[in-house]
């Protein structure tokens, strides 16, 4: 248990389907933190777009998006059953929906177009202006947050991150090929890392953590170390 800890801005970034979720919410619960998903953000933009037909095929339609993107309305909604934070496009719960691989398909298509990301930053910035946030995404350290307290870079094996993707869609009883999800895991990486506009990158001051062979616990003990190191702090 971390204790005593100041009001901190932790990064996270990484490659897809590393766990930076899991990983985010864990140290959010850990400190009593808010949890950010940003990543949860460009898939409601990008179900948005593919449900208006603003992207077909391989095409999307910058103009219309752009006309149509002060009128999105995205949130973060607790789950009164749950307790779980859900994503909410137009006042609709579209959580599992930005899941699913038609919207991982795109997602990298739609983020990197420039007032896209302008918009979402933006957001994003307003949202952890308080402190004491974890958010994760591609561009947190980099971007969003270069003077967070924290930035932690995740990596891992892909057809490691691909089985594990592949487990949980499963488990939701979406039947998706090990092969599709590994594919567009590494399309996704590709054109994250190579986008004109705040590609994917480790930033100078970021850690490494590769969790190919780490389970959550063994995670959660690196950064518990982390943080007690920096901070000079005493872990009960
Ligand atoms: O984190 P997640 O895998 O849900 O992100 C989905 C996609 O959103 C990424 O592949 C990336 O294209 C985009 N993204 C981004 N910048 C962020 C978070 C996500 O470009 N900060």
């Amino acid at each position: 248990m971390i204790s005593n800890l100041p009001a901190l801005v932790i990064a996270i970034d990484g490659h897809s389907s590393t766990g930076k979720s899991s990983f985010a919410k864990a140290i959010a619960k850990e400190l009593g933190y808010t949890y950010i998903d940003s990543g949860a953000m460009y898939r409601a933009i990008t179900l948005f777009a593919l449900r208006e037909k603003i992207i077909i095929g391989e095409h999307v339609d910058e103009e219309r998006l752009a006309e149509a993107i002060d009128l999105v309305m995205i949130s973060f909604v607790r789950n009164n059953e749950s307790g779980k934070i859900e994503m909410h496009l137009n006042l609709e719960n579209v959580e599992d929906e930005i899941r699913g691989i038609k919207v991982s398909e795109k997602v990298s298509v739609i983020s990197k177009i420039g007032f896209v990301r302008r918009k979402l930053v933006e957001y994003q910035r307003k949202m952890g202006e308080n402190s004491s946030v974890v958010m994760d995404g591609r561009d947190i350290g980099t971007v969003v947050f270069p003077n967070a307290d924290i930035k932690i870079f995740m990596t891992a094996d892909p057809l490691i991150r691909a089985e594990r993707r592949f487990k949980e869609l499963h488990e939701k009883g979406d039947n998706v090929s090990l092969q599709t999800i590994e594919h567009n895991i590494l399309e996704r990486d590709f054109i994250d890392q190579n986008r004109e506009e705040s590609p994917l990158c480790k930033a100078d001051d970021a850690l490494v953590l590769d969790n190919s062979y780490m389970t959550p616990e063994e995670q959660m003990v690196w950064f518990r170390n982390l943080v007690s190191g920096k901070y000079k702090l005493e872990l009960s």
